[in-house]
């Protein structure tokens, strides 16, 4: 956006708020509108916004104050909560009117947006669609949605986004929007503008603050009444919200670190389509990644770039498969090795020969919960004593939506209901109760993020001997449940007692 209209970029959070010039414009225009009147300078006004395409808004500033604007952007999480707190003292600001010194713009960062596609961008810009754009690829980030979908249909017009897992409809814009949104965000992404009958697929950049880039992947797809297209936002520091974020019970953090800092092995993180793995996958790199350690993964596409560590995308077409990807990392004097995905025999063949031979590596697999990964293995036609001999620890995960602290309310559930789910008697103290969500301001239906939920089954020797004789997974489960690994079940229910989600939402995403 910066770029786009030519405005320095300001980070809210390096300003000395309390030496803001006061009074200069009705704090009333500032609330309405998200602004922050910065400085004044001869007679022009620089204005903090978190959206310069507001012809509104600056008509009204010239026409309160009679001066030009130069519009700062800014973050508008931190606008709003700057915006807020000077209202607040609205009354106090107007009596000493005009008494600060004004604020003085020295070195703003001015560093270049999305991408370099702007000026290509000129050939479909139209600004209500770039403003349109701009304005979802905002809310979307304030909103932590994982992914934005525009759908033209017959006579509508949709657009959705996945937050928290769960798709909300977000706008509905006139229909006539598609073709110039659709070109919009092709060029962006550096896709075939002129290509509207097969899938494409692409990326983007928006840089959101002094050193905060967002990455896009952005995805079209030909449906019956124009392009449908999806754009995942791809935020780096996902990757480094750090183990402590990610809702891992203390025991099984320490499992989980115990099993990556061996010398050799393999660990498996588990699960469906969107439970985390990879941001599980990703935090451990993190940890793993210094520079006496060559790590190497193989991904299909990676989804976050991680400095100091060689990703590599797979290319099913050009021969660049899993399994020849991992045959190149052991010639690359690897240490630690990240396949993104176990999907066939050959890949799992390589992948264990690399575990057995001195390296780390990690990779994923499709299945509901630990135990069940190792008979998978089995019948993928893995030898038990290859199993056996390479798997150090598993770890399976599911997703669940995080109660908003500001508005949960107790629950009352019937004991029995309690004990259907899965609580122990013991449990069933009466020193805890279950939430509800309720909603408010500040979450979506009740619901603020999510928290993960483990099952962390380190392969102990007594499960090793368990995969030699060919043992069911309810044996090897039998087995880590007397070595203290919770079930999936077992592990959302805690979260239910610690009060970190709902019954409801535990039952509904480990529902096996
Ligand atoms: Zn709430």
């Amino acid at each position: 956006m910066s770029t786009a209209f030519a405005a320095p970029l300001l980070d809210l959070d390096a300003i000395d708020v309390g030496r803001l010039p006061k009074g200069l414009l009705d704090s009333r225009i500032c609330a309405d509108y998200r602004i922050v009147v910065l400085s004044k300078r001869n007679n022009r006004l620089m204005v903090a916004t978190a959206d310069p395409a507001d012809q509104q808004a600056a008509e009204k500033i010239k026409f309160a104050t009679q001066m030009g604007v130069d519009w700062v952007i800014a973050e508008y999480d931190k606008l709003s909560k700057l915006v807020e707190a000077q209202t607040t003292t609205a009354n106090e600001a107007m009596d000493n009117i005009i008494g600060g010194s004004d604020f003085e713009f020295d070195d703003m960062a001015t560093d270049p947006v999305v991408a370099d596609a702007t000026d290509k961008a000129a050939e479909v810009d139209d600004a209500p669609v770039v403003k349109f754009l701009h304005k979802m690829l905002l809310d979307a980030f304030n909103m932590r949605a994982s992914d934005l979908h525009f759908e033209p249909y017959e006579h509508t017009y949709r657009v959705r986004f996945r937050v928290d897992g769960e798709l909300r409809e977000i706008a509905s814009p006139p229909i006539a929007i598609k073709d110039k949104l659709a070109s919009r965000i092709k060029v962006i992404s550096r896709m075939d503008i002129s290509e509207k009958r097969v899938p494409q697929d692409g990326r983007m950049k928006l840089k959101v603050g002094p050193d905060r880039v967002i990455d896009f992947r952005v995805s079209t797809l030909p449906t019956l009444f124009g392009e449908k297209i999806v754009i995942r936002i791809l935020d780096p520091s996902s990757a480094k919200v750090g183990i402590d974020a990610l809702g891992y019970e203390p025991e099984e953090k320490e499992r989980l670190m115990n099993a990556i800092s061996r010398p050799y092995g393999m660990v498996l993180v588990t699960g469906p389509t969107g439970s985390g793995k990879t941001v599980s996958l990703y935090t451990c790199l993190n940890i793993l990644n210094k520079p006496g350690i060559n790590i190497s993964t193989a991904e299909d596409p990676s989804e976050i770039n991680l400095p100091g560590v060689n990703q590599v995308n797979v290319n099913e077409k050009a021969g660049l498969t899993f399994a020849a990807a991992l045959k190149a990392f052991l010639r690359q004097d690897p240490d630690v090795i990240m396949v993104g995905e176990i999907r066939d025999l050959e890949t799992a063949d390589i992948s264990i020969k690399a575990a057995q031979t001195g390296h780390m590596v990690l990779s994923t697999l499709h299945t509901n919960d630990a135990p069940t990964t190792l008979t998978r293995m089995m019948n993928m036609g893995i030898p038990t004593f290859n199993i056996a001999s390479s798997v150090i620890l598993i770890t399976a995960q599911r997703l669940a939506r995080r109660l908003c602290a500001t508005c949960k309310a107790p629950l009352d559930v019937p004991r029995k209901a309690l004990v259907d789910a899965g609580f122990k008697s013991e449990e069933l103290d009466g020193t805890w109760t279950p939430y509800k969500p309720v909603g408010c301001s500040a979450c979506n239906n009740g619901y603020k993020g999510r928290v993960g939920i483990y099952q962390v089954m380190p392969i102990s020797e007594e499960i090793q001997r368990i995969i030699l004789r060919g043992g069911s997974a309810l044996d090897i489960a039998k087995q880590a449940s007397v070595e203290g690994v919770r079930t999936l079940r077992e592990s959302g229910l805690l979260k239910v007692r610690q009060g970190l989600t709902s019954l409801e939402e535990v039952l509904s995403v480990t529902n096996e």
